[in-house]
């Protein structure tokens, strides 16, 4: 239970305010998360870490010398918008270029992304990271999940940027520490998401999760609690199992709390783990035991092996100096680097009007996203109960975020004079960032998607309508990439554009195609309960998901049915 809350809504930003004014000689503000708060040597790398709060110290808690110059924080376990992303990279670049280090979970993999094309058109290169060590997520290494492996991988990344390496070389020694990282985690029970009644799952009296994720994903199988022994055993064991042939002698490793199991069990279990290492010929280098990457209020610990070399070993035991995590010293005659002076200002795109006849069709639309809202409101609950079968359990906040953040966006864009075409790509600009997460990424380029097609000249018919849902599909599509029968929202999304071209070709109005397509869409959604999850976070939990429909079709179903409730 997270206990202390004001609105659970605003409870990521609440966190990240108090961090930053607990830690403001080291830390500042941004929009989308915080940087360092003093300055960076000229040509440096930027190392910029990120994806959705809840998992303190990950990854604000990591910003300072010898790791992050920034962190991007999302919602709760939600991945943070592609604009987040390139906000706070672009306030912590020093001219070196920018690295973002983050877990492999799609929704992140799809915003920052897009990050890297929104900076790359400023002149500011950057590249993505992905911490692939879940052992228990797959066993193909680079589809894993990241989990407590980030805190490693990311210790060698900003090392080699203090060291001044170049973007390159960053960049290979982060993937190179990344192939050497394996961990394999436990859950004695699950996370309850700020506001929520009940906790993302439970874990039955007695057993234990193996496989944990730090979303309050399920664990992958249950086996009965044994002792601290047994359990750093069997922990042991599957690692072991996991590594390698060349696994050489020497490894930096990892025990990591969850959230809600003490230091002291975690100690009994390392003692364990290290005797265990031993015996099979390991040196131990520097290990830490400790909260690192949690997942709220989650009881668990996981096991993390870095398999070092020379290289490696340097930048494990280098100096560091952040808010959550310290080590040796950058000399005494170093003096402290100088508190950064301005940041650097956020561009405002000027907005054009529209014609008279594409400023009533925005008001049109406007009212109907309002109208969104407040279905989404409605059914937050049971998309979210959904989402926690296989996924993390925020579809339905993530929805309504998105929603409001839009209409907000919306309000203020009709308010200047917009056309549809400009209220629809703002609108969908502004859902991406307030949403964070794959569905929200998604939803933001469907709406931009269909702005770009209908302009601000025009009122639209029918027609115009219908190829502006075939464009926005297409450009899920595009970014999801996934397949018909994958179970994710395309499988309400396709059958819709379908049915609603065909039916708008055929000579029906309007609100009759879109009712006809709806009802295809719903039956569609509905079907996907049998189908097992092969895209996104359900995947890593396929079974599980069989007999319970997709959130994001359920989702997308709601909002296209309102639509039709108010044009009817
Ligand atoms: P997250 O998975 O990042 O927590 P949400 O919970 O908001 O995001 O959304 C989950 C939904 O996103 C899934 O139910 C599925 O419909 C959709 N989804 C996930 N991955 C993809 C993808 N690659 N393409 C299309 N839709 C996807
Ligand atoms: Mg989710």
């Amino acid at each position: 239970m997270t206990h202390l809350v004001n609105d659970p809504k605003k409870f990521a930003a609440d966190v990240l305010a108090g961090f930053v004014r607990a830690h403001q000689d080291r830390v500042m503000a941004v929009h989308g998360g915080a940087v360092r708060a003093t300055e960076t040597p000229q040509g440096e790398v930027a190392l910029v870490l990120g994806g959705g709060s809840g998992h303190y110290p990950a990854f604000a808690g990591w910003i300072g010398e010898g790791m992050a110059h920034g962190a991007v924080c999302g919602n709760i376990f939600a991945s943070p918008s592609a604009s987040q992303a390139a906000s706070v990279a672009r306030a912590a670049h020093a001219g070196g270029g920018v690295l973002f280090g983050f877990g492999n979970y799609a929704g992140d993999v799809l915003q920052f992304s897009r990050a890297v094309e929104m900076l790359a058109k400023e002149g500011i290169e950057a590249r993505i990271l992905t911490v692939t060590d879940d052992i228990a997520s797959s066993d193909v290494h680079a589809e894993r999940r990241g989990i407590a492996g980030d805190l490693p991988v990311f210790k060698i990344a900003g090392a080699a940027a203090a060291q001044g390496w170049s973007l390159d070389d960053v960049e290979r020694v982060t993937k190179h520490a990344n192939d050497r990282t394996f961990t394999i985690g436990v859950a004695m029970s699950g996370c309850t998401l700020p506001g929520a009644e009940a906790p993302l799952f439970t874990v039955a009296e007695g057993s234990l999760a193996i496989g944990l994720g730090i979303h309050g994903e399920p664990g992958l199988s249950e086996v009965p609690l044994g002792s601290a022994q047994e359990v750093a055993d069997d922990l042991v064991d599957r690692l072991l199992a996991a590594l390698p042939e060349d696994r050489g002698s020497r490894v930096a490793v990892l025990v990591n709390g969850l959230g809600a199991t003490t230091y002291e069990e975690q100690f009994v279990v390392f003692g364990r783990v290290a005797e265990r290492l031993e015996a099979e010929g390991f040196t131990l280098v520097a290990p830490e035991v400790g909260e690192h990457v949690t997942s709220l209020d989650m009881a668990g610990l996981s096991v993390t092996a870095m398999l070092l070399d020379d290289e490696l070993e340097q930048l494990w035991l280098a100096p560091i100096d952040t808010p959550a995590f310290r080590r040796g010293s950058f000399g005494a005659t170093a003096a402290a680097p100088p508190r950064r002076r301005a940041l650097p200002q956020e561009a405002v795109a000027e907005r054009a009007a529209g014609s008279e006849a594409s400023q009533s069709a925005a008001a049109l639309a406007l009212g109907l996203l309002d109208d969104v809202v407040l279905v989404l409101k409605e059914h937050e609950a049971e998309l979210g109960a959904l989402d926690a079968v296989a996924g993390d359990g925020d579809h339905g906040q993530g929805m309504v975020l998105g929603a409001v953040g839009a209409a907000d966006r919306g309000h203020e864009a009709a308010r200047a004079g917009v056309g549809l075409g400009t209220l629809l790509r703002e609108v969908g600009e502004a859902w991406a960032e307030s949403a964070g997460g794959t569905s929200g990424a998604l939803w933001g380029a469907a709406l931009v998607a269909a702005g770009e097609r209908l302009g601000d000249t025009e009122s639209p018919a029918a027609g115009d309508v219908a190829e502006a849902v075939s464009s926005a599909v297409a450009a899920m599509k595009e970014m999801g990439k996934a397949e018909l029968g994958d179970k994710t929202m395309m499988d309400a999304a396709i059958p819709f554009a379908e049915v609603l071209a065909e039916r708008v070709a055929a000579g029906d109005g309007l609100a009759q195609a879109w009712q006809a397509a709806v009802d295809a869409a719903s039956e569609a959604a509905d079907a996907t309960a049998a189908l097992q999850a092969k895209k996104g976070r359900a995947k890593t939990h396929g079974d599980h998901s069989v007999g319970h429909a997709d959130p994001g079709a359920v989702s997308f179903v709601h909002v296209a049915r309102t639509v039709v409730s108010k044009e009817a």
